[in-house]
């Protein structure tokens, strides 16, 4: 098929707005990226979000359809690495592990595993299998679960590789303003609403979660995969970045408000590290961040049209694992070509009427 140059805008510069720019970019369309606080968006929930590319430990949160998109996004990610060596990737999997009074959490993780009698996706780790793959954890960690396939990229990386490549690019126009898509209705062939969390006021549909996160640096112990140690009350991931960076979060909290982070979830976060090795007692703390997870009420992401305007929001705790793909989706739909129905499903109507 041949493609049409259009005019484009596309409202939002997180993780969502940023790939969709760099993919209808490289299709040869002119692009005009507007951002209410400038570039690179470091106040985006994209900028400070883990970047865990884990569609299996989030399988809790998701429909198995989805699992094909995920892995499908995940190579789409090993492929935008390729020619931007600065940008931090690893795939060597996911770890699972438990302290002993939470064991049953573990075991029970695993049952909502795909079977795998291959041990294609995952695995069950003894002490000294667990110990081969990660030679620092302490003996009390005597199981875990390995997700092969799961990968982790820094999201900071990525939007700072595409904000130089975008300010240095003919095609594209970036301008620091909040606008709705009625304020600039008119003036483009179509346009993209990425806003996130900022598009609540005119999607009833959306709400937020927030999450925290803990940045600290630790010399003195290696972890190279991403650890996540089964909790009561949500899922906590260590992420090793490049020099002894770590990253601890998030929590979940169901609120819109991005105010700062509580006592109590620093706590959880640094005592939860700490839990892990005893020399994170020593760590520096370099940040503690909080974002607003753009929701809607299934927690899955969508892709919708009304005339020109596409909007592509409601990424939950996913926007950085299914960017690439969602992407591709706003891209299809600007071609008029088909979008991956599990994009488009309509929103559940749970609600009855009162008598
Ligand atoms: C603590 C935390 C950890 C996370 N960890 C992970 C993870 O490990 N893996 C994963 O896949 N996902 C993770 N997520 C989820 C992920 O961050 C989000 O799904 C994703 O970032 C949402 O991207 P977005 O581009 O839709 O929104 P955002 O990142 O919020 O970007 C929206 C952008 O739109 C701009 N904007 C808003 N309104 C306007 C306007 N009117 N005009 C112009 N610009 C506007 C904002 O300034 C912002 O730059 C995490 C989220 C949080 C909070």
């Amino acid at each position: 098929m041949t493609m049409t140059q259009q005019n484009i805008a596309i409202i939002g510069a997180g993780i969502i707005g940023m790939m969709c720019a760099r993919t209808l970019r490289d299709q040869g369309h002119t692009v005009t990226l507007y951002n209410k606080d400038g570039f690179p968006s470091t106040s985006s929930a994209s900028y400070i979000a883990g970047g865990m590319l884990a569609p299996y430990s989030e399988i809790d949160h998701m429909t198995p359809d989805f699992i094909g998109a995920c892995l499908h996004s995940i190579d789409l990610w090993r492929d935008f690495i390729k020619p931007r060596p600065d940008v931090h990737f690893t795939d060597k999997g996911s770890l699972l592990i438990a302290h002993q009074e939470d064991l049953h959490m573990l075991q029970r993780f695993a049952h909502h595993l795909p079977n795998d009698e291959n041990k294609n996706v995952w695995e069950t780790l003894s002490r000294p299998q667990l110990e081969d793959k990660e030679s620092a954890l302490p003996s009390k960690f005597q199981q875990g679960l390995w997700l092969k396939q799961e990968a982790a990229i820094h999201p900071q990386n990525v939007i700072s590789a595409l904000h130089d490549e975008f300010t240095q690019d003919e095609g594209m126009t970036l301008i620091a303003q909040s606008v709705t898509p009625n304020d600039i209705a008119g003036h483009f062939d179509h346009i993209i609403d990425a806003r996130g969390d900022g598009a609540m006021h005119d999607d009833q549909n959306l709400r937020g979660v927030k999450g925290e996160i803990a940045i600290v640096h630790n010399p003195d112990v290696t972890f190279t995969h991403t650890v996540r140690i089964m909790h009561p009350r949500y899922p906590l991931y260590i992420v090793p970045r490049r020099d002894h960076v770590y990253m601890i979060g998030a929590t979940q909290i169901e609120t819109s408000q991005d105010d700062a982070l509580s006592l109590r979830s620093a706590m959880e976060l640094l005592s939860t590290l700490y839990s892990l090795h005893p020399s994170f007692a020593d760590a520096k703390i370099l940040g503690f961040h909080t974002g607003i997870r753009p929701s809607y009420s299934d927690n899955l992401p969508r892709i919708t049209q009304r005339d020109n305007i596409i909007t592509c929001n409601g990424t939950y705790r996913h926007g950085i694992l299914l960017a690439p793909s969602l992407a591709e989706g706003v891209a299809n739909a600007v071609q008029g070509t088909k979008i991956n129905p599990i994009y488009t499903k309509p929103l559940p109507n749970r609600t009855q009427k009162v008598a």
